[in-house]
């Protein structure tokens, strides 16, 4: 099912021609922003200038440092009386970038969020619980605006008070909900402690943080839905800007309003299809807050097989953010795989903390690992074989050597929005 099939599938030269039409608007467009001109101006190329989308190299890259030098208005390129909304982004890795919309962007973002919606199977007949938080962070408003285009039954419901989330999935025959991964794991949880069946659910859209293909399988198997993939950021509207289609092979990352490049982080130069890096993003039709070829910290890579769905440009599942990756004595991880191999072992619960130590000047891992309720007795000192083969696992998986303490099940924070997973102690010790 297409929301906007025209868009969702156009290719070849007729993309290409939009998508050209579209970059010289988006340049011309943050002329009118002072830190762009003189982006631009050092770059020595203007709009006027661009000829193909081979000149997409010739523009400079911009990053959230340059959007928080603006702070808060310094990045719009409309004034404020086009200004019909601001969110801003959780500040996962410093103080949040404001991010403003015109009236139009509103239009453009909803219908993005309409066509993912519309691509895993929700329409009209459909109950959507959104339990994203709502307010300034762009999740709970930006799935909101395109649940209710498509004419789904929209419940939102925001985070919090899990019990009654549960509740309202029963009483109101929900068949949707939408939450980040950790909170949709919590929602499993307090379900199965209430004994609810979850019966009419038969869709998760689950998105804002990472999570594993493991995580996947669990949040599929205790709530009886499908899950899918939700990719976006608050500079790129929020939510929406690439997702998952019923193939559950990659994400689709709209191609008429997005160019997309994956770059080596170090060097800036464009790597091809099938190599992992860094995402760069330069949205097509962002009215208030164009952004050229932004630096989004996130790695993942193009994929480029034809999907059946007849939809193009996909892109890997994110692995993490570059500074979520941890570096232990010489071994890259992100906290991500570690997830994936926590989840594939039985006896290990539902939550994982990870600690970063800098011990006789060396950096060592530690990670508490919650039991699973059924192969806990009530004593954790029975369970030292389950230590050593937690331990083992993750050594021989990820080559990583990590100092496994066990847990009791229900002890390690939940998380209602993102989860922070990992704590780094080493500024602590000077
Ligand atoms: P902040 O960057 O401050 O967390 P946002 O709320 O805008 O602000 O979050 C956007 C970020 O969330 C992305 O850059 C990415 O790191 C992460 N993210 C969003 N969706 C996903 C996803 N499906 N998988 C992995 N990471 C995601
Ligand atoms: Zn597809």
């Amino acid at each position: 099912m297409f929301w906007n099939k025209a868009m969702e599938t156009i290719s070849g030269p007729d993309l290409r021609t939009l998508q050209l039409k579209r970059l010289t608007w988006t340049v011309r467009q943050a002329e009118k922003v002072p830190f762009y001109q003189s982006l631009l101006k050092n770059a020595g190329i203007r709009s006027d200038a661009i000829r193909s989308l081979d000149d997409l190299v010739k523009l400079p890259f911009t990053s959230k440092k340059d959007l928080r030098l603006g702070y808060p208005f310094g990045s719009l390129a409309v004034p404020l009386t086009e200004v019909v909304r601001i969110h801003t982004t959780s500040g996962t890795t410093g103080k949040p970038t404001v991010v403003g919309y015109t009236r139009a962007d509103l239009e453009n973002w909803a219908d993005l969020m309409a066509r993912d919606l519309t691509m895993v199977g929700l329409g009209p007949g459909d109950v959507f619980q959104n339990a994203l938080g709502y307010g300034l962070f762009t999740g709970g408003l930006g799935f909101h605006a395109g649940a209710e285009k498509i004419g789904m039954t929209v419940i939102p419901s925001a985070t919090g008070n899990t019990r009654r989330q549960i509740e309202m999935i029963e009483d109101f025959g929900v068949t949707a909900v939408n939450a980040t991964p950790s909170y949709a794991m919590r929602l499993a949880e307090v379900a199965e402690e209430m004994g609810a069946g979850l019966e009419t659910l038969r869709i998760g859209t689950f998105g804002a943080e990472p999570w594993s293909e493991n995580m996947r399988r669990e949040l599929e198997e205790r709530l009886g839905i499908t899950a899918y993939d939700s990719y976006g950021m608050s500079e790129l509207y929020g939510p929406g800007a690439a997702f998952e289609c019923e193939e559950k092979n990659g994400l689709h990352f709209w191609h008429d309003s997005f160019l997309i490049e994956i770059i080596n982080p170090e060097t800036g130069e464009q790597l091809g299809p099938g190599e992992r890096g860094e995402l760069v993003v330069t949205p097509l039709v962002k009215e208030a807050m164009p952004l050229i070829r932004y630096r989004t910290g996130d790695i993942t890579m193009i994929l480029d097989d034809v999907c059946p769905c007849g939809r193009g440009q996909k892109i890997a599942r994110i692995m993490g953010r570059s500074d979520d990756m941890l570096v232990i004595r010489g071994i890259n991880v992100f906290p991500s795989q570690i997830e994936h191999v926590l989840l594939s072992l039985p006896e290990v619960g539902e939550q994982f903390m990870v600690y970063i130590d800098r011990i006789h000047h060396l950096d060592e891992m530690t990670i508490e690992v919650e039991v699973n309720r059924d192969y806990f007795s009530g004593e954790l000192g029975d369970l030292t074989h389950v230590q050593k083969r937690v331990a083992g696992v993750l050594r021989d998986s990820l080559n990583l050597r990590t100092r496994v303490t066990l847990v009791e099940p229900g002890s390690l924070p939940r998380f209602e929005g993102k989860a922070k997973r990992v704590i780094d102690r080493r500024g602590d010790i000077w």
